[in-house]
């Protein structure tokens, strides 16, 4: 089957991108480690250069995890929302690593905290994109029992995003586990219903279903090859993508 192209001439004018909390932690195990965040933060900044509006949810799972903190006899809900706070730190770390370069930034949180970032309004988030600023949507979807999978299908969609660009530590979908299995097969292209019957390890079962009910496209690449994100916007390099 020929690779299917990401887009042909492959211009994108507003992406969502999606990276998970541990993306940030770097060797460390938990937590943030401020050369990854700048490392990243170059990444953006080499795509916004190019014009590209762009959104980005970061996850929080290096810092702590709802389901974790259950599992510890925490009550859940209270669990999640310690996770959603840990989202907000990692976007104000970004915030912070993204303006050091010179690219203006907004945090926009779910959950109202004024005097920390902005309360998400949907139509401010679309004039910041016009002018160019990059939007860190934070605190998830603002509910507990969801996770940032489903807040970036969902922040995509109400920003009419082009596509959702997955930044992963593997470079794209695959069958099985690559970092056990050698023989993995990864998938070029696949579509929504093959990764949840599959239940292929991408995004959670609910996010996935979100972006095929509203055909939101799903670029996954790795994240931590340099000049990943501008080549993977120019259909370079190697990706999943899951479509129709
Ligand atoms: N979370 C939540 N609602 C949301 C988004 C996140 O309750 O809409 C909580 C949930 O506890 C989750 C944590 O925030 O475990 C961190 O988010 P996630 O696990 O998605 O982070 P990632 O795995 O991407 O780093």
């Amino acid at each position: 089957m020929p690779k299917p192209a990401l887009d042909a001439g492959a211009k994108y004018s507003r992406v969502m991108l999606k990276i998970s909390g541990e993306a940030l932690m770097g060797d460390q195990g938990f937590g943030l480690h401020p050369p990854t965040v700048e490392r990243v933060a170059r990444e953006i900044q080499a795509v916004h250069d190019l014009g590209v509006e762009i959104c980005m949810v970061i996850g929080g799972g290096n810092i702590f995890r709802g389901l974790a903190g259950s599992a510890q006899g925490m009550e859940r809900t209270t669990a999640d929302y310690m996770g959603m706070l840990a989202t907000v730190m990692n976007a104000l770390a970004m915030q912070s690593a993204l303006e050091q370069l010179g690219v203006f930034t907004r945090v926009i949180s779910a959950i109202p905290m004024d005097q920390v970032c902005e309360p998400y309004i949907r139509r401010r988030a679309v004039r910041h994109l016009e002018k160019k600023r990059v939007c860190i949507f934070a605190a998830g979807t603002g509910n507990p029992y969801f996770t940032t999978d489903t807040a970036a299908a969902l922040r995509a969609s109400e920003m009419a995003c082009e596509a959702i660009f997955m930044g992963k530590n593997v470079d794209g979908i695959y069958d099985s586990d690559p970092k056990k299995n050698p023989e993995a097969k990864r998938y070029d292209s696949i579509s929504y219903d093959d990764v949840l019957r599959d239940n292929l390890k991408v995004m959670d079962a609910s996010a996935i279903a979100l972006c095929r009910d509203n055909k939101m496209p799903l670029v996954v690449f790795a994240l931590n090859e340099p000049g990943g994100f501008r080549g993977i916007m120019a259909g370079q390099g190697t990706y999943t993508l899951v479509h129709d």
